[in-house]
Formats: structure tokens, C-alpha cells, sequence
């Protein structure tokens, strides 16, 4: 039988619950049977700040999906040399998954960005796009084929990893912006008390 799986690319430094109700949301609409998240490898469009270790962004994204069984955490993009490049990613996943549809899930910054990444156009014709509201961007799909892309509207969630970083620089709570246990993680470890 063909399973259906999501893909969610990202730095996730840190994961925060605008990446998982996006996910969620997504997998319930599309009824998708799994959704993989995948902490980008050694930056490159972030190239201009220094990003967390990826293990430890790997193992935030791993405690903020542990309890939800359709999702899990992959490292193909943490494991392969070089920057990450979303249509290795979503290569990958479906050698690992022969028997699956793809959907991509991604939010509305990144949906108009596509066709500028690596083989953009080979990526969208691997997997279907699936292009999320974002709060503070507009969603438009409007240089995409319009049969590989769908947009979507989920619960509006103004948050970023950026702003969760700030916050610790600043000493401010990210509480109930990011799974509790990744609030724990960031302390035990020390993560972003450092202006970056
Ligand atoms: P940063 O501020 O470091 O860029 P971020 O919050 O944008 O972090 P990323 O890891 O860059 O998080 O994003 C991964 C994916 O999740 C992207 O497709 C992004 O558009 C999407 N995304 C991030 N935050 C939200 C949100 N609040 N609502 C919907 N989609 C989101
Ligand atoms: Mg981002």
C-alpha cells in the first residue's frame, strides 16, 4: 500500500510549535500516515550567523516529536556532507521510502524561494509542495506550477526560531513557544546565551 509522508525541512534551531501545528495540521489534512522532520546539515542560506551545533538541533527536534506517533526525526540532511539542498533531501526520503507519496511541507517564506534552490524544479516534481501560512508573510505560490503546489491555511502561529534565540539572549521565558522539554534542553545545555 502507498504511504503517504510529509517532509519538513528546516533549521529547526530550535523546533518551536509553529513547525509542529504546521505539521500537524498538514498530516491531518492531507491524511498523511507519517511526517518526517529534517534538520538542515551545515547551513548555507544562513551562512551570515553561526548555527547550532546539529546535534543539537537534531535531538531538540527529536524530544519535541518523541510523543506523537506519525512523527519522526530524520538525519539524512545532518549525515551527508556539504550544504543541504532540499531536492537531495526529499531524494533521500524516497529511497528510503519507495512505496510513498511525498509532500513537502513548507511555510510561506521559503514556498517563493523554491525555483531559486538547487534543481528546484526537480524538487517539486518529487514531491508535491504544500505551502503554509506564515504570520508576516504573504503565501503565494504564484511562480510555481500550480499542479505540484497546494496552499494551505493553518492556525497563525507568530513565531521563530530567531525570536525564541533572542528571547534567551535577552533573558525572556520561550516558554510554550517551544515544547517544554526543548525550554529544558536549551538551559541544560546552555543553547543561544551568546549573542549570535
Ligand atoms: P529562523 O528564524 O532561524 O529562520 P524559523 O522559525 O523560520 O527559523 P526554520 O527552521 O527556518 O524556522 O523553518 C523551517 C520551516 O518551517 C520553513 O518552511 C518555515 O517556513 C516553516 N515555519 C517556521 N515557522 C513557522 C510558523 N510560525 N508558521 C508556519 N510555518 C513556519
Ligand atoms: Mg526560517
Amino acid at each position: 500500500m502507498t504511504t503517504r509522508v510529509g517532509i519538513m525541512g528546516g533549521t529547526f534551531d530550535p523546533i518551536h510549535h509553529g513547525h509542529l501545528v504546521a505539521a500537524s495540521e498538514v498530516a491531518s489534512l492531507f491524511e498523511l500516515d507519517e511526517v518526517i522532520f529534517v534538520p538542515t546539515g551545515e547551513p548555507w542560506q544562513k551562512s551570515e550567523r553561526r548555527v547550532s551545533p546539529a546535534e543539537h538541533r537534531y535531538l531538540m527536534a527529536v524530544i519535541a516529536t518523541a510523543s506523537n506517533p506519525r512523527f519522526w526525526v530524520s538525519r539524512v540532511d545532518i549525515d551527508r556532507e556539504g550544504p543541504t539542498y532540499t531536492v537531495d533531501t526529499i531524494r533521500d526520503i524516497a529511497a528510503q521510502r519507495p512505496d510513498s507519496e511525498l509532500f513537502f511541507i513548507t511555510g510561506a517564506d521559503a514556498l517563493g524561494q523554491i525555483l531559486s534552490w538547487k534543481d528546484g524544479d526537480r524538487a517539486i516534481r518529487l514531491a508535491h509542495f504544500v505551502g503554509v501560512t506564515r504570520p508576516g508573510y504573504e503565501l503565494s505560490a504564484e511562480h510555481l506550477p500550480s499542479d505540484s503546489v497546494t496552499l494551505l491555511d493553518v492556525p497563525a502561529m507568530a513565531i521563530s526560531s530567531s525570536d525564541c534565540r533572542d528571547r534567551v539572549v535577552a533573558g525572556h521565558p520561550v516558554w510554550y513557544l517551544v515544547p517544554d522539554g526543548v525550554v529544558q534542553y536549551i538551559n541544560k545545555h546552555g543553547l543561544y546565551r551568546a549573542a549570535p
